[in-house]
């Protein structure tokens, strides 16, 4: 049955949410208080992660994290702040970080993610859109033994998962890489992985979905919701009013905003991370890892992109520049022959990644109504999770057997 949909949040998981739901014949609006210019979906390191099959929280996170707090250009941060729901989702996040859920997450992970790099593969073949996506794999860069030790330790429980992943020398990273003058020990190297360019897929996108009669409202933002027998009746918006079917929630980082007006909860805290462009020839053509200092390495559509930092510190997009400084080192240390320039800095932008406790996003209706789809909570995955999470909701609300099971995903669960 056709459906009027309202979608909230025009990222990635917003976009791709559409693109399934007219492919399916429902009549779609988006809105989104931003003009679909910035923030996580168009700052991000652009893998399509297979790798990834380990969530945030698992066994010796809590201890680096400890350990990192007190260190201003760490990679991850917790801001320490006396708030109820910071403290209730660190709690869950310690409780989701025990070897048996990171053990039974890692399949979940990983199946979810090849979903979604094999639907970013039939979009390019159906020729809907145009846009950069390369399948090179993803090389993850050490320095040290014990880093290089721990990476292949993941390595091989990837290989138990199907993927395909190999232990590399120095030397066989600089056959590969010859002309980026890379220092490091050696690398493990994940044939899985693909990478794009963000800003480029969401602009595409964002204009094919208008081409097929989806409507967008950008700089508007939805600032209530009324609702009657189980349902969502009424979206409120800074300038209209609107009475759909169903609604989906894709408001990464600001979505327990809307669903606190609901009742319901659902912990996620924003994870600010920040990139930075050089428009110069870098000679990385493969992406990678910066192991020890977890930053992302991306050759992108005429640019070389360096993403990094976690830092849980509330919403706001305030830079700070000691953690910029700490990407560009990073750059630096690994590539010997660059150096990025102060106005490459300068031009530093961030986003903010939804994070739950668990590391899985929330995909599907909560109990409490019935017309109310939620898709958020991606973290670190949501650009290689746009695809597969915006087929899962189409089916749901297209009352179709969905392609994975749901369960693991359910905005009800516990932790
Ligand atoms: C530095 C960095 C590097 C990353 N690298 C990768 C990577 O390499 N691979 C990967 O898979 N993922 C990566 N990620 C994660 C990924 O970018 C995010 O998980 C993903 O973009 C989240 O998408 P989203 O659509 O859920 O949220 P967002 O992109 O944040 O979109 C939510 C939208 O909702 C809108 N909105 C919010 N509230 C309202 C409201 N009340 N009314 C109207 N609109 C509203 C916002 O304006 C926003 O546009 C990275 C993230 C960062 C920050």
């Amino acid at each position: 049955m056709k459906k009027e949909v309202v979608i909230i949040g025009g990222g990635i998981i917003g976009l791709c949410s559409a693109y399934y739901l007219q492919k399916e014949g429902h009549q779609v609006t988006v809105i989104d208080k931003s003009d679909l210019s910035k923030g996580a979906s168009f700052v991000n390191a652009g893998y399509i992660t297979p790798s990834h099959i380990i969530p945030l929280a698992s066994p010796g996170m809590i201890t680096k994290g400890i350990k990192w707090m007190f260190n201003s250009s760490s990679p991850f941060y917790v801001k320490p702040r006396l708030d109820k729901e910071l403290l209730q989702w660190s709690w869950a996040f310690k409780k989701s970080a025990s070897s048996k859920k990171v053990e039974r997450a890692i399949p979940v992970i990983k199946n979810i993610n090849v979903f979604g790099r094999d639907l970013y593969e039939e979009i390019k073949a159906s020729g809907d859109i145009n846009f950069h996506y390369e399948r090179k794999g993803l090389l993850m860069l050490y320095k040290t033994d014990k880093a290089g030790e721990e990476e292949w330790n993941v390595g091989q429980r990837a290989i138990k998962e199907g993927l395909a992943v190999k232990n590399l020398s120095f030397e066989e990273v600089k056959k590969m890489e010859p002309n980026a003058n890379i220092d490091c020990k050696g690398a493990v190297y994940f044939d899985s992985d693909a990478h794009m360019t963000p800003k480029e897929f969401m602009d595409e996108m964002h204009s094919y979905l208008k081409s097929k009669g989806v409507t967008f409202y950008i700089n508007e933002e939805v600032k209530d919701l009324s609702i009657s027998e189980g349902k969502i009746s009424e979206i409120l918006t800074s300038k209209r009013k609107l009475k759909p079917d169903e609604v989906v929630l894709a408001a990464g980082s600001w979505s327990p905003l809307l669903t606190k007006k609901l009742g319901i909860k659902i912990p996620v805290q924003a994870g600010k991370g920040y990139r930075i462009n050089v428009e110069r020839e870098t000679g990385i053509t493969i992406p990678a890892i910066l192991v020890e200092a977890k930053v992302a390495v991306t050759p992108m559509n005429g640019f070389t992109r360096f993403a990094g930092t976690m830092e849980i510190a509330g919403i706001n997009d305030i830079i700070n520049p000691v953690r910029v400084k700490a990407i560009s080192n990073a750059a630096s240390s690994y590539y010997k022959n660059l150096k990025l320039q102060q106005n490459e800095l300068n031009d530093a932008t961030c986003g903010l990644r939804p994070c739950t406790p668990d590391g899985l996003p929330y995909i599907g209706k909560p109990s409490k109504y019935k017309n109310l789809t939620i898709a958020t909570g991606h973290a670190m995955m949501g650009w290689s999770l746009g695809p597969s999470t915006g087929k899962l909701v189409s089916e749901i609300i297209s009352d179709k057997k969905t392609s994975l099971d749901l369960q693991p995903f359910h905005p009800d669960r516990k932790f």
